[in-house]
């Protein structure tokens, strides 16, 4: 049978937490469902720093679970499960949370996120979670001494290069173009740092393994055509995100890459109820604190549109 909520929170990043914190603290009564990845991407950070009110920073997992804590104080009912697919033509709104229980919710807040984009070669498939990782802070130690390579131009690639030189022996850093994306600051440091060699004009053609993982990369310089291997046991893939929208193409307004569109200075979806946060909307800023205050806008959204549906 369907279970039916004033206010449904899909994801539970910064934006689902504060959203959920202040539905609650309004009275929606909201059910939130966390998604595959319970506290979303900081959850495989370590330092934050620049979150406001942490003089002395925070680790991301503990920043999500006080997040968490605080909005079940005020009464989110916070579930494990994944919302499958939804029927937004419908009023109340229909969602399927593991294609089997359904939802019937007045509001929808989306908070699901954005998800690490991979190069789609075969072999990085298949050493996937064996020597190739697309979270240098969460998968690094596992490499410590030892040689690796990342693939990627933009500031994550930058700062995941960092980090992995002072764990590993050494970092390849393999850039498409012969200019890096990252600001001038993280440019500065890859490249004055001597740990980190450089592979301009490259791509990642096979990663390259044995029955005990990576074993190394091979890439082609795309200028001269000439093929490199490089001895590397761990492989880091850092270019760019893909926001977790896929479920709700049918029926909201979305850019090319799958962002969905707000109204300017709103989190209203083009359907009525349905509002978005966080960085399933935001392409440009997508930061905890960013994502947060988008999460504040959509409760409020939601809660008056809630309340003129009744007068
Ligand atoms: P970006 O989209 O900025 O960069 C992606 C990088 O990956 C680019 O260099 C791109 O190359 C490269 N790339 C994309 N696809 C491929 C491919 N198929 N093969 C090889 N290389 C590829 O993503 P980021 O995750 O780095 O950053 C996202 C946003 O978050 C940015 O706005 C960034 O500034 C911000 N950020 C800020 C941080 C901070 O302030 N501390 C830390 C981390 C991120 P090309 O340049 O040729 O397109």
């Amino acid at each position: 049978m369907a279970e039916h909520t004033k206010c449904l929170i899909i994801g539970s990043g910064p934006a689902g937490y504060t959203a959920a914190i202040y539905a609650s603290r309004a009275g929606l009564n909201p059910i939130m469902y966390q998604g595959p990845q319970p506290g979303g991407q900081l959850t495989i950070t370590n330092d934050v720093e620049n979150f406001p009110g942490y003089a002395d920073g925070i680790q991301g997992p503990e920043m999500m679970q006080d997040l968490e804590k605080q909005a079940r104080r005020f009464g989110t009912d916070v579930r494990y499960g994944m919302a499958t697919s939804v029927d937004f033509n419908s009023s109340p709104k229909k969602v399927f949370v593991d294609d089997t229980h359904e939802i019937h919710a007045e509001s929808v807040i989306i908070a699901t996120g954005a998800s690490a984009k991979w190069l789609g070669l075969p072999s990085e498939e298949k050493y996937n979670g064996r020597g190739v990782s697309a979270c240098a802070v969460c998968d690094g130690f596992f490499f410590r001494n030892q040689e690796v390579a990342i693939v990627g131009g933009g500031d994550t690639a930058a700062e995941e290069a960092t980090y992995l030189a002072n764990l590993c022996s050494k970092v390849h850093m393999i850039v498409r173009r012969d200019e890096l994306r990252a600001s001038q600051i993280m440019q500065k440091r890859v490249t004055s740092n001597p740990k980190i060699q450089m592979h301009w004009n490259s791509q990642t053609e096979e990663i390259l393994g044995d029955d005990n993982g990576v074993t190394g990369v091979r890439i082609k310089n795309h200028l001269n055509n000439i093929e490199a291997v490089l001895p590397v046991t761990g492989f880091f893939v850092a270019i760019g995100h893909k926001p977790n929208t896929d479920i709700f193409k049918e029926f909201l307004d979305m850019d090319e890459a799958g962002y969905i569109i707000t109204e300017k200075g709103t989190s209203y979806t083009n359907i009525q109820g349905v509002f978005a946060s966080g960085d399933a909307q935001d392409h440009i800023y997508r930061q905890a604190v960013t994502a947060a205050g988008t999460g504040c806008m959509a409760a409020l959204d939601a809660e008056r549109w809630l309340t003129e549906q009744e007068d």
